[in-house]
């Protein structure tokens, strides 16, 4: 295995150093490293982050392998400084079962860019009615810990109940895609004036928020981990600050669209803006992101949710809900909360990897990148800007609202394990990956 000898990252928002990273692992750190042989690489001017860990993607193996597959989904992961990604269970057959799950798991250590850990579906066929086998999942090779509907919500309370009281035996997570079905029935845009101008039926925030409350007192009342998948409204924030002081054991995550976009790009009746939960408004918007800065939200999480083309070209109305966003993530975040000084590199390594790896419970991740860490490692160029285009899209669709906008920071290399799969701002090649 190749070796490589980083010369003068600067670590996160702290001192420039070298790392050597020889084996699989950080051999060492520290000021004018040498190693006989090993690929040096000048990162003067870059940073060096622990690599990124999501909590929210959609590979949508197997089943709908014309949007994306564990690979094409890994290399995307990849491409955007990845190192690990949760599997959402809305998969088809649906991931309720230690069968699946131990599927998607092996799909990605074959594919080899990066970790895949399947995230098991709470109900059976993410139907609501029943628990799919929840200890099953979690006794399987995948050692599943995080439970999701997520593309439904899990609105029955005692199922909820039962799912939070369940998990609690081997540490797992429920993580809710808060979203009343009643409330939000037909809904197309979040629910305000420019709904109300455009004409599409609107998606509340009252229907995220009245799950949010109830999900948390019932975590209280239950003492096990809940985790709010892609919190959209000030509201939401509010409950989670109250959650938070109360000590209930709640996470939050936002997704990076929820950082930058609001409802006011539905104007263009463009569907790559169509997502669940919708764009919100600048207020909402700029809650989050004070939600983000001050630690009320633990994590960001992309929600990557490729769509094929057909799926996307189309009126409004019919469009698919869903952006893919594992390729830009880092570059959002750079642009809403880093230039805009609420948070640091620190701060990023903390939300795009340390805590999400913790809340997922994925242990060879999320690692400071100190001597005797992990291989994991994501190199960025933060003075770089350029208009994002296609040719940054590494999976298979094509489904991102920031094409044609330009943003900050370029992802130059990653480091999986010890092995490059970006190197040079190019995504390493399957065979090399794999070797
Ligand atoms: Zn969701």
């Amino acid at each position: 295995m190749t070796s490589y000898l980083i010369r003068e990252a600067t670590i996160g928002a702290g001192d420039r150093a070298d790392i050597h990273v020889s084996g699989g692992v950080i051999a060492e750190v520290g000021v004018g490293l040498s190693a006989n042989g090993a690929t040096v690489i000048d990162a003067d001017g870059l940073v060096a982050l622990p690599g990124l860990v999501d909590l929210h993607t959609h590979l949508r193996q197997p089943g709908y392998e014309a949007s994306e597959t564990v690979l094409s989904g890994s290399q995307a992961a990849a491409a955007g400084g990845f190192t690990a990604v949760h599997a959402m269970a809305n998969t088809f057959p649906v991931a309720d079962s230690a069968g699946v799950v131990d599927e998607i798991y092996h799909l990605g250590r074959s594919a080899g860019y990066v970790e895949v850990r399947p995230v098991g579906a709470v109900t059976a066929g993410l139907e609501g009615t029943r628990l799919a086998e929840l200890g099953a999942m979690a006794r399987s090779e995948a050692a599943v810990r995080v439970f999701s509907d997520d593309g439904k919500c899990v609105s029955d309370p005692l199922i909820m109940r039962r799912a939070l009281e369940y998990v609690r035996g081997f540490d797992g997570v429920i993580a809710q895609h808060a979203q009343d079905p009643r409330l939000t029935e037909g809904a197309q845009a979040n629910e305000g004036a420019v709904a109300s101008e455009l004409g599409l039926t609107g998606w509340p925030s009252v229907a995220e928020e009245a799950i949010i409350a109830r999900d948390i007192l019932l975590a209280e009342h239950v003492g096990s981990r809940l985790h709010i998948c892609h919190l959209s409204t000030a509201g939401s924030v509010e409950l989670v600050r109250w959650a938070k002081k109360r000590g209930i054991r709640v996470t939050a995550e936002a997704t990076p669209h929820h950082l930058l976009l609001t409802d006011e790009n539905l104007r263009s009746y463009d569907a790559r803006f169509k997502v669940n939960p919708p764009l919100r408004t600048s207020e909402d918007v700029q809650a989050v992101r004070e939600g983000v800065a001050d630690g009320t939200i633990d994590i960001i999480a992309t929600d990557h949710a490729p769509h094929p083309i057909e799926s996307k070209d189309c009126e409004w109305a019919a469009a698919a809900f869903g952006m893919v966003g594992l390729e830009s993530a880092l570059s959002v975040v750079q642009e809403s909360l880093v230039n805009t000084g609420m948070i640091d590199w620190d701060d990023v390594a903390r939300i795009l990897s340390v805590t999400p790896a913790s809340i997922g419970r994925v242990a060879g991740q999320g690692h400071s990148l100190a001597t005797g860490a992990p291989g994991n490692i994501t190199l960025i160029d933060p003075a770089a800007a350029s208009v994002f285009t296609t040719d940054r899209l590494a999976g298979k669709s094509g489904n991102s609202p920031y094409i044609g906008l330009t943003l900050p920071g370029r992802v130059e290399w990653t480091f999986f394990r010890g092995r490059a799969t970006v190197s040079s701002g190019t995504l390493v090649p399957v065979d090399e990956v794999a070797a």
